[in-house]
């Protein structure tokens, strides 16, 4: 008789939760999803188009929405439908803040970059400035394990590495949720998704912190919304059609 009333209590104490969706199904009255005109792809000659709702972060022409992380004004070198890392100049970020977003960039490494392990082709993208994918040549390039391209730098490797070789355009498609705080304390972890050339490269990725080199510090309270950062790491490698979506 005992186990008889110990098995359920013990089962619903570890049940999942399952959500509750208020509408009921097939519900016409339940609110339609935005119209949303998706974006041209990009090929390897031609850059693609942003979703109608996206914010336009390069437009193929100017740096207009970016500086210099100092405050000057962006000084990148803008090609024809591309910019590039301009060495010496610094990181640059945009004038915009974001929080919890969609993200799509594109990036190239230099066709012959030079030297080994953490040089060719480095950069970064900086979600909120501070957790970095890292941006490296690793299609023949080697390097330790959560250095490489797709990684979160410094703590999680890429799932699997779809790298293509370099010069070639290739994709980062990025989910992130931006840390929760509450009461000056860290409340929710941030987590970051990303496709790798279409390829699924971290998912659902919960952060130690922010990114440091070869040190995982702990979370410092940040504002909800905070500049989207590209890394000079002293090499020349490109970017272009850079867009973000806002998530509510
Ligand atoms: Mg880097």
């Amino acid at each position: 008789m005992r186990i008889r009333y110990f098995l359920p209590i013990a089962l619903t104490a570890f049940a999942a939760t399952v959500p509750v969706i208020k509408w009921k199904t097939g519900d016409r009255s339940r609110p339609l999803p935005a119209m949303v005109t998706p974006g041209e792809p990009s090929t390897e000659q031609h850059a693609g188009t942003a979703p109608s709702d996206a914010v336009q972060l390069f437009n193929g022409k100017d740096l207009s929405g970016w500086q210099q992380r100092n405050g000057k004004p962006a000084a990148w070198t803008v090609g024809d439908g591309y910019f590039e890392v301009k060495l010496g100049t610094g990181d640059l970020v945009t004038k915009q803040a974001f929080g919890d977003c969609q993200l799509h960039v594109e990036w190239a490494t230099p066709a012959h970059p030079h030297g080994t392990d953490q040089e060719p082709g480095n950069s970064g993208v900086y979600l909120q400035s501070l957790y970095e994918i890292q941006v490296l040549e690793s299609n023949r390039n080697k390097t330790y394990a959560d250095g490489q391209a797709g990684a979160i730098y410094c703590q999680y490797p890429p799932l699997v590495n779809p790298a293509r070789p370099p010069g070639e355009w290739q994709t980062y498609d990025i989910i992130f949720h931006a840390p929760r705080f509450a009461d000056r304390k860290l409340a929710e972890p941030a987590t970051v998704t990303l496709l790798f050339n279409g390829v699924l490269a971290q998912d659902h990725t919960v952060l130690t912190g922010p990114t440091d080199y070869m040190h995982r510090p702990p979370y410092k309270v940040t504002p909800a919304k905070l500049p989207l950062l590209l890394q000079d790491h002293g090499q020349p490698v490109r970017y272009r059609n850079i867009w973000i979506r806002e998530l509510q």
